[in-house]
């Protein structure tokens, strides 16, 4: 099956009950039993509910993988991912990661006593020295944020098959739209449904996506065992997001380029950070590994003044100022008093965190008004 179809078919059929094409929001915490553990397979919503089976069913087919578990945020997906762990075991992951995936890494798993390692990935090799015999998982995300660098996941598959070490992928900047990485080696695909996969800013989730069934059944018992599961009502909202998942993304990529195209030309901008353009550092890999280039960049002013970034984010209309991103709606944020404000200013700019970067998540609105709006912004 395409995946224009998986979007709206992928493990999805009529429910059972009355033929409902969408699957009903079972809002039920329990299920009647004829017999003491005699059941329709479904015993307690934690373990089992029918609408998020539904939604971990599509999770599944749109990754390519056999089993899909869906959480209660993106960050609780991440925890149950590292709950496989134990103390002494070490992870290697991205250097330039998501503040909290960063912040649960550091503040709540490093004091279980497992040790993060926080490297560089733009060349894959890099990651070698620092695997060792207690080296237990990689993790990283690609493009990253907000300096959309990507990284070669066959390249880290490949490292990570050699040494037997269990390799994740979180999808969210890209969606299995733009690329799937159990295709190209991964174990584990991670996802803040919050963002393109529900697609509407308004819901929190997070989801897995495996193939391998052992995998999925340590999985599946963290899911039930520690319980960050979310309910029927929002599975639901993510599933009809999900159907018209290939022609938001289409259109964020459209915009996007053309957002990136015009800034790249505006004579104010310093760099623009989007993986299209043939000067990205890792522009051959994107090309390989994607289908295309998503709706996120970013970019710098000329001088570098963080007074200007805060007036030209302030002037912005139509691109709100605002967390998150992956919505149908334009957004704009101010990585430097936002999302890194936290970081001490060197080891920000360090990192390539300015003071005039500027992060675009560009929505599906049409882009002469989206570039109409950044122009008045500029002036
Ligand atoms: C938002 C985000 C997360 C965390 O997901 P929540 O749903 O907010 O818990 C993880 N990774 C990336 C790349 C994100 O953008």
């Amino acid at each position: 099956m395409k995946f224009n179809t998986k979007v709206i078919h992928g493990g999805q059929k009529p429910d059972p009950a009355y033929g409902a094409v969408m699957p009903p929001i079972y809002q039920t915490t329990t299920y009647a039993q004829t017999t003491p553990g005699e059941h329709k397979g479904y015993a307690y919503s934690r373990t089992h509910n029918p609408t998020r089976n539904a939604l971990e069913n599509a999770f599944a087919a749109l990754e390519n993988g056999n089993f899909g578990l869906a959480f209660g945020s993106g960050l609780a997906a991440i925890d149950a991912v590292v709950k496989l762990l134990k103390p002494g075991d070490e992870v290697i992951a991205t250097n330039d990661l998501y503040g909290g995936t960063y912040r649960l890494f550091t503040k709540i798993f490093a004091s279980f006593g497992i040790k993060f390692h926080f490297v560089g990935m733009k060349n894959a090799s890099t990651i070698e020295s620092f695997i060792n015999s207690n080296t237990k998982l990689i993790w990283v995300e690609t493009p990253t944020n907000p300096l959309l660098q990507i990284i070669d996941i066959k390249a880290i598959a490949a490292i990570a098959k050699k040494h037997h070490v269990l390799f994740a992928v979180d999808n969210t900047f890209a969606t299995p739209y733009l690329q799937q990485p159990l295709d190209l080696g991964a174990d584990i695909v991670m996802h803040s449904a919050t963002k393109y996969l529900g697609g509407h800013s308004d819901v929190v989730m997070g989801a897995l996506v495996v193939k391998d069934k052992e995998l999925a059944g340590k999985l599946y018992f963290i899911q039930n065992a520690s319980g960050a599961i979310c309910g029927p009502q929002d599975s639901f909202l993510v599933l009809r997001g999900i159907k018209t998942l290939h022609v938001r993304m289409q259109r964020h990529c459209e915009n996007g380029k053309a957002i990136a195209m015009y800034l790249a030309a505006h004579p104010k901008i310093e760099k623009v950070y989007w993986p299209g353009f043939d000067t990205h550092q890792n522009h051959d890999i994107a090309k390989a590994q994607m289908k295309d280039f998503g709706g996120m960049l970013s970019f710098t002013t000329k001088g570098n003044n963080y007074e200007e970034a805060i007036k030209i984010v302030e002037k912005l209309k139509l691109f709100t100022l605002a967390e998150s991103l992956g919505g149908v709606e334009s957004l704009a944020g101010h990585p430097a008093s936002m999302t890194h404000a936290s970081i001490p200013k060197e080891e920000r700019e360090k990192i390539g965190v300015v003071d005039s970067l500027i992060r675009l998540s560009v929505g599906i609105e049409d882009e002469v008004d989206l570039i109409a709006d950044l122009k008045q912004a500029l002036e």
